[in-house]
């Protein structure tokens, strides 16, 4: 009897094996290649997005800490949610008090009250403020373009009543890092088709497909005028402007417009599936590549070394829902390594210091 029920039992196992869920499925690769995995970066680098709402001594001597480990020579650190003002100017006391050279702060648009017809002056010297008490740099989150309202309705990336805002941040040089959309996929069906599925699945407020009020292609158009309208201005494309998929349509937007740079942020997987194409791509476009992390775990910086660094084969990604495949290094020469970590970064934020960085 019991070993009837033994065998119903492994039966039922069998049974299950056979038809598991994409969540469940974590294959153990039987591949036998060479493997690093630094978790410290060859040269030091600029983390130019990173988020650290916490500012208190001990956090910035535990990210200090961290950054050494890493070999992170500076962070530069956006407000977590739409910080301005007090916020900045405190955060660039305490972290300046503490680590002059290792730390810098962006700043973001004052959105308060944008149906205010003196709002484009309002926000302009808003920003103005900031980069006196220290702001380096103007962080644009994803919801400017979709959820950002007035009493009209959605607020478009190039609606122009930002243009003052462009143009202090040409007067002052300080650079935008820019975030707009997500991943093409997720504006997209959740059918069998899609690559985003196991994202939708797990993230479902993710999910844009039913959005009336906007398409990723107007998006990322709109994104692209704005580009396009302020040649002074310098823009940072957050997550490679999530054209990580088509680094060709992504290489053409550079070559059109010079004032224009890419951030790998959270695209990890989009450029581990195309080594050899991403290799290419940060050759060629070596001056207008920064690197950020975004999302801050200090374990998974060690993949993007490894992903930048190294040429090993068929490693895991950081998040299985941003690709379920695997990963291949772009094995990156060492003098696009050095602009990508922090030459790049260097040049176009204004008062880093480049002590540490070697020439
Ligand atoms: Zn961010």
């Amino acid at each position: 009897m019991r070993r009837l029920l033994l065998a119903t039992l492994s039966l039922a196992t069998v049974a299950i094996a056979q038809s598991i869920s994409i969540e469940e499925f974590e294959p153990k690769s039987t591949l036998r290649v060479p493997e690093h995995k630094p978790t410290r970066a060859k040269f030091p680098f600029i983390d130019v997005h990173n988020h650290q709402r916490d500012v208190s001594p001990g956090k910035l001597t535990q990210l200090i800490q961290d950054m050494e480990s890493l070999n992170m020579g500076i962070l530069i650190n956006s407000p977590v949610s739409r910080g301005h003002g007090k916020w900045v100017a405190d955060a660039v006391t305490a972290m300046k008090a503490h680590a002059p050279t290792r730390f810098a702060v962006m700043t973001n648009i004052d959105e308060s009250n944008l149906d205010d017809p003196n709002y484009s002056a309002r926000a302009a010297a808003q920003l103005e403020t900031d980069i006196k008490a220290g702001a380096i740099g103007l962080k644009v989150w994803k919801q400017f373009g979709t959820t950002l309202r007035d009493s009209v309705g959605r607020i478009k990336v190039d609606d122009p009543r930002f243009d003052a805002v462009w143009a202090m941040c040409a007067k002052y040089k300080i650079p935008v890092l820019i975030h707009t959309a997500d991943p093409w996929g997720l504006f997209q069906p959740m059918d069998k088709n899609n690559e985003r599925w196991l994202e939708l699945k797990l993230q479902a407020r993710r999910n844009q497909s039913q959005q009336t009020e906007y398409t990723w292609e107007q998006l990322i158009a709109e994104q692209h005028r704005l580009f396009a309208r302020h040649p002074q201005t310098t823009f940072i494309n957050a997550h490679l402007g999530w054209l990580g998929h088509d680094l060709g349509r992504l290489g053409e937007l550079l070559d059109r417009l010079p004032n224009v740079y890419a951030e790998i942020g959270a695209v990890t997987s989009e450029l581990g599936r195309q080594p050899r194409a991403a290799h290419r791509f940060f050759v060629k476009y070596q001056d207008r590549i920064l690197f950020g992390k975004d999302a801050y775990n200090v374990s998974e910086y060690s993949v993007y070394f490894r992903l930048l660094e190294t040429d090993d084969e068929h490693f895991d990604p950081i998040r299985k829902y941003h690709g379920i495949w695997k990963l291949y290094g772009l094995a990156l020469p060492d003098d696009v390594l050095k602009k990508l970590y922090y030459k790049n970064a260097l040049k176009i934020f204004p008062g880093l210091s480049s002590a540490g960085f070697p020439r």
